[in-house]
């Protein structure tokens, strides 16, 4: 922890570069990736401050739109949508996730009661079998898609997206090699950026 603190108390100290952004925020970007601490967006895309919009859950699961249940997820693609007017959502998944592992696996979370719970949002549908794969590859992708027909069933999203003012995006970053893939909706398939 001393050596976060330590740059913390020197970080401060560049005045003119942050200035402007007491005038406001517009990012054009949403972008929603895994607690995982291997993924930082701003590293993988070179935003700075002010650019991108983020929403970071364990598995980067979005969870089902529950009207009259506000959930800090609605909350935070609603005002991305509604007040910021980002034009594109970037679901990001990544190689590796704890959290898509262990749907593979079929761990017992009963542990931790708050993951097992939270991991039931995953999907309707479980991920494919490739528990020899540590990379989880397959199941990575086909959990990053179901998040992305998830978010297709928030109201502010898919008025949006009848406007054509929004796109959505499907992202694999493999942490071992910082490779990105995206989703390519004429071949099915995540492909390199
Ligand atoms: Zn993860």
């Amino acid at each position: 922890m001393q050596p976060l603190i330590d740059n913390a108390r020197t970080f401060g100290q560049r005045p003119e570069e942050f200035a402007r952004l007491a005038e406001g925020q517009s990012p054009d970007v949403l972008f929603i990736t895994c607690s995982d601490s291997r993924v930082v967006p701003a590293l993988i895309t070179g935003a700075r401050p002010g650019e991108l919009f983020e929403l970071r859950t364990a598995g980067n699961i979005v969870p089902p739109y529950t009207p009259g249940r506000p959930t800090s997820e609605a909350a935070t693609v609603e005002y991305a949508v509604g007040v910021l007017g980002v034009t594109d959502i970037v679901v990001c998944g990544h190689s590796h996730c704890g959290a898509v592992g262990a749907l593979v696996r079929g761990d017992d979370l009963d542990a931790v009661p708050a993951v097992r719970d939270w991991l039931a949002h995953a999907a309707d549908e479980p991920a494919p079998a490739d528990a020899a794969d540590p990379a989880c590859a397959e199941a990575v992708q086909h959990h990053v898609l179901a998040q992305l027909l998830r978010l297709r069933s928030y109201p502010c999203v898919e008025r949006r997206l009848a406007s054509g003012r929004l796109r959505l995006r499907g992202w694999y970053y493999e942490v071992h090699t910082g490779a990105v893939r995206e989703h390519r909706a004429d071949t099915d398939s995540f492909e390199t950026l």
